[in-house]
């Protein structure tokens, strides 16, 4: 997505080799016409697939998530670190290492919110290991709901993630690919269509 990937050649601060920060856009501050872009192509990407509800995490997936759900006419559920519940639902929940904390949660979503008729999609900001997502996955197959794809805001696809998903029978669209981001600057994934 053209947009999305000036964005982070112009505004993204490379951290690291293996880290991008983009909160100036995604992550802390939020930009709205953006996002807005970033949920109409995740809709055109997923449209037809019957999808019921969208499924990501608190807190950077909520706003890409919100605005896909908007052009799908469908609600969004974010799975909330557990720790910060205070729901007395009944939970399915599920454990998450997170790549950028180093430590491993345990994130939920109420029972009542995704049952086996949901054929759900999973969206979240950044894929690098797809912890984050195979969690949101346990979420779904718990429900015995159906996964019909992942999609990602920013992949780095120098990480394992994209080929973990693809392995496991997940369709995963990603609206940018980073190559790499050696040496402090962002290279994108040559597209091949
Ligand atoms: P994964 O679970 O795929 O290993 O990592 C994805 C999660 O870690 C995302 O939900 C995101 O919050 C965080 N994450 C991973 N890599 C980065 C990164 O380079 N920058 C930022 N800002 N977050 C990242």
């Amino acid at each position: 997505m053209h947009a999305l990937e000036e964005k982070i050649r112009t505004e993204g601060i490379v951290l690291s080799d293996q880290v991008l920060k983009v909160d100036a856009f995604l992550n802390h501050q939020i930009d709205p016409v953006l996002m807005q872009q970033i949920g109409q192509e995740f809709a055109t990407r997923f449209k037809d697939q019957g999808i019921t509800k969208i499924i990501t995490i608190e807190a950077s997936g909520i706003a890409p998530a919100v605005m896909a759900g908007l052009v799908l006419g469908v609600p969004v559920i974010f799975a909330r670190k557990y720790q910060s519940l205070t729901l007395k639902d009944d939970l399915f929940k599920a454990k998450v290492y997170s790549f950028t904390k180093q430590t491993e949660s345990t994130i939920a979503i109420s029972k009542k919110h995704l049952t086996a008729q949901d054929k759900a999609l999973v969206i979240d900001d950044f894929l690098a290991n797809g912890q984050a997502a195979l969690g949101l996955i346990d979420l779904i197959k718990q429900a015995e709901a159906e996964v019909i794809g992942v999609g990602i805001v920013i992949e780095k696809s120098f990480q394992t993630g994209r080929q973990l998903l693809l392995d496991k029978g997940y369709r995963v669209e990603s609206l940018a690919r980073v190559a790499s981001l050696e040496n402090g600057v962002v290279r994108f994934v040559e597209k091949t269509a």
